[in-house]
C-alpha cells in the first residue's frame, strides 16, 4: 500500500506546504473549498468509475457500467483491499479540505474547550482529559457523555486525584455508561502512571503498556495530547475511509481492520494530527452518518468515491459501504433476582416499612459487570417456574449467607413483582424479579449492620443510601420496579401472609 503514496514522500508532505488550486469561477469565490473539488472532480469521477475494491479469496461486487469493457472488469476484480491506496495529491487535498472544514465546523466540547496549557505540564493534563473523554466516548453518545464528563473532572481534575480514589467512587461516577470494566481501567491505569513519577506516557508505544489502553485510545492521546503523527481509527473513522475508498469487504474482520488503520495513516497530517484525527472522526458523526450522509455539504465529497459511483448507479448508494455485517444472535439467558429487604421492629407490621436494609451481593472481580454491587440472584439454566425461581432462591441465600427461610427468619412478604430484560452487547438478560421482606429471627446481627466482610462480599443497605450508590442501570431498574410496587400497595400486607412461616412455592 506505500507503494501506491510514494512511500516516504507521501508521509512528508504535509498541508503546510500544499498550494491550493486557483479558483476559476466566481461561485467559487464564497465557497473556497469548492474550487479544489472542481479540479480534481473530473478526474475523480473518472477514476471513481473504474476502482473497485476486493480482499484476498472473496471477489468484491463489482457495479458494472454499460460502457465499460468486460476485459476491464474482470482486470478490476483481482485489485486487493491491500493494494488500495491514496495517491499523494489526494492526501493534500483531503487533509486540507478537511482541516479547514473542522476548524469552521467543529463541535463546543467540554475536553476541547479546557485550555490546559503549552508546557509538558499542560499536554500531560490535556492527555488526561483526552483519555477520560474517549473511554467514555467508546460507551455511548456525545450528549450524555458531555454530563458525565463535566462531573469527572470536577471530582478528579487531573491523574493524581483520579489514582487516590476508589473503585467503589469510580463505579459510582460510572454508574449508567456501561461497560464497567473500562472505568475500572481508567482507574488502574491513572494509579500504574502516579507510581511511575506521574508523568504521562507520550508515544502510542508506551501508552499501549498503560492497563486498559488499546489501540484507538492510545492514537487519540499520542496524536492530540502529544501530536505523534498516528491514526486513529473507529467506527466513524472506518465509514468515512470505506466510502473514500468504495471498500466493500467485511469491516469486522481483523484484517480489513489493519487496512484501515493503514489507509487512515496515509492520511493524518503531520502538522496537525491531533486535529486531523478528531476532524474525520468529527466528519463521520456529524456529516458522513451511517444512514443520512450529507453528501451535498461533505468537504472531501470530491474524493468519494462511492458518491461518484452512486451518481453513475441509480442503484448504488454510498451507504452500500461499509458492507453491513449481520450482527450474531445475543445469547439468551434468565436469572431469578431476590430483592431482599430485611426489617427493623420487634413486633408484626402492619405495612411495608420505609426503613428496611436492602441485602445487596458484590459480584466477582473477573467477568460481566465485575466487582459491581446488585441484588441476590441465580443464573437460571433456562426459563422457569416461580416454584423453581424460589426454590434457587431459598438454596443460593443458604448457601451464602446461611439464611434459612424457615428457621432463621419470619418471610413478611413475597411477591413475584414481575419481569424486566436487560440487554448488553452479546446477551439477552430476562430477569425475573420478588420482593421477599424477612424479619430476622433471634440472631438479627447476622445480617444488619454488619459492615462488607472479606471472605462475604455483601452489605446491607437502606433505601437512601442505596439510591445514592454507583449501581447498574439493571439494578437501578429492579429498585425502581420495588419503589413502584410499594407505592401501589397501600392496603396493609394481610395478616394471614404476616403468620405465614415458610414462603409459598
Ligand atoms: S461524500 Fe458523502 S459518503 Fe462520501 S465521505 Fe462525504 S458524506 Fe461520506
Amino acid at each position: 500500500m506505500d507503494d501506491l503514496i510514494g512511500s516516504k514522500a507521501a508521509a512528508a508532505i504535509t498541508t503546510a506546504n500544499y498550494k491550493r488550486p486557483r479558483r476559476t469561477s466566481r461561485n467559487q469565490t464564497h465557497q473556497p473549498q469548492d474550487s479544489m473539488k472542481d479540479v480534481v472532480g473530473s478526474k475523480m469521477e473518472a477514476e471513481a468509475a473504474v476502482i473497485t475494491t476486493t480482499i484476498k479469496k472473496r471477489p468484491r461486487r463489482v457495479r458494472p457500467t454499460k460502457s465499460k469493457p468486460k476485459e476491464e472488469e474482470e482486470a478490476l476484480k483481482e485489485v486487493d483491499m491491500e493494494d488500495l491506496g491514496f495517491c499523494g495529491n489526494e492526501i493534500l487535498e483531503i487533509r486540507a479540505f478537511l482541516l479547514e472544514w473542522y476548524d469552521r465546523n467543529q463541535r463546543d466540547l467540554p475536553w476541547r474547550r479546557i485550555c490546559r496549557g503549552d508546557d509538558e505540564d499542560g499536554s500531560d493534563r490535556r492527555a488526561y482529559d483526552v483519555w477520560v473523554s474517549e473511554v467514555m466516548l467508546q460507551q455511548t453518545r456525545v450528549q450524555t457523555v458531555i454530563d458525565y464528563f463535566n462531573r469527572w473532572m470536577h471530582k478528579w481534575p487531573t491523574i493524581c486525584h483520579l489514582a487516590r480514589a476508589s473503585i467503589e467512587e469510580v463505579n459510582e461516577m460510572w454508574a449508567g455508561l456501561g461497560y464497567y470494566r473500562r472505568a475500572r481501567y481508567l482507574l488502574e491505569g491513572s494509579k500504574k502512571i502516579v507510581e511511575g513519577g506521574g508523568v504521562f506516557p507520550k508515544t502510542v508505544a508506551a501508552l499501549r503498556k498503560v492497563p486498559g489502553i488499546g489501540d484507538y485510545t492510545a492514537g487519540a492521546i499520542a496524536s492530540i495530547a502529544f501530536n505523534e503523527t498516528v491514526p486513529v481509527v473507529d467506527g466513524n473513522v472506518i465509514r468515512v475511509v470505506a466510502r473514500l475508498k468504495a471498500i466493500s469487504a467485511n469491516p469486522k474482520e481483523s484484517v480489513t481492520i489493519k487496512n484501515f488503520w493503514k489507509l487512515a495513516g496515509q492520511l493524518v497530517d503531520p502538522s496537525r494530527p491531533g486535529d486531523f484525527n478528531q476532524a474525520l472522526m468529527e466528519l463521520g458523526a456529524t456529516v458522513c452518518t451511517p444512514l443520512n450522509p450529507n453528501c451535498s455539504v461533505c468537504p472531501v465529497s470530491n474524493h468519494c468515491h462511492a458518491l461518484s459511483l452512486a451518481k453513475q448507479n441509480k442503484s448504488a448508494q454510498v451507504t452500500d459501504y461499509p458492507t453491513k455485517v449481520v450482527k450474531s444472535k445475543k445469547r439468551h439467558e434468565f436469572s431469578a433476582v431476590s430483592v431482599v429487604e430485611i426489617l427493623d421492629g420487634q413486633d408484626m407490621i402492619e405495612e411495608l416499612q420505609p426503613d428496611g436494609r436492602f441485602l445487596l451481593v458484590k459480584r466477582p472481580d473477573e467477568g460481566l459487570l465485575a466487582g459491581l454491587w446488585e441484588f441476590p440472584s441465580v443464573l437460571l439454566g433456562v426459563e422457569t417456574d416461580l416454584a423453581t425461581r424460589r426454590y434457587a432462591i431459598d438454596q443460593f441465600l443458604k448457601k451464602s449467607f446461611n439464611l434459612d427461610l424457615k428457621k432463621s427468619c419470619t418471610v413478611v412478604l413475597r411477591e413475584d413483582i414481575g419481569q424486566y430484560i436487560h440487554v448488553f452487547s452479546h446477551i439477552r438478560l430476562k430477569m425475573y424479579v420478588e420482593l421477599l421482606v424477612l424479619r430476622l429471627k433471634g440472631r438479627k446481627n447476622v445480617l444488619h449492620g454488619k459492615p462488607e466482610s472479606e471472605t462475604k462480599a455483601w452489605k446491607s443497605v437502606d433505601s437512601k443510601a442505596l439510591s445514592s450508590m454507583g449501581l447498574t442501570s439493571g439494578v437501578r431498574k429492579v429498585f425502581s420496579m420495588i419503589q413502584k410496587f410499594k407505592q401501589n400497595k397501600s392496603e396493609p400486607i394481610p395478616g394471614k401472609a404476616r403468620k405465614r412461616k415458610t414462603p409459598s412455592s
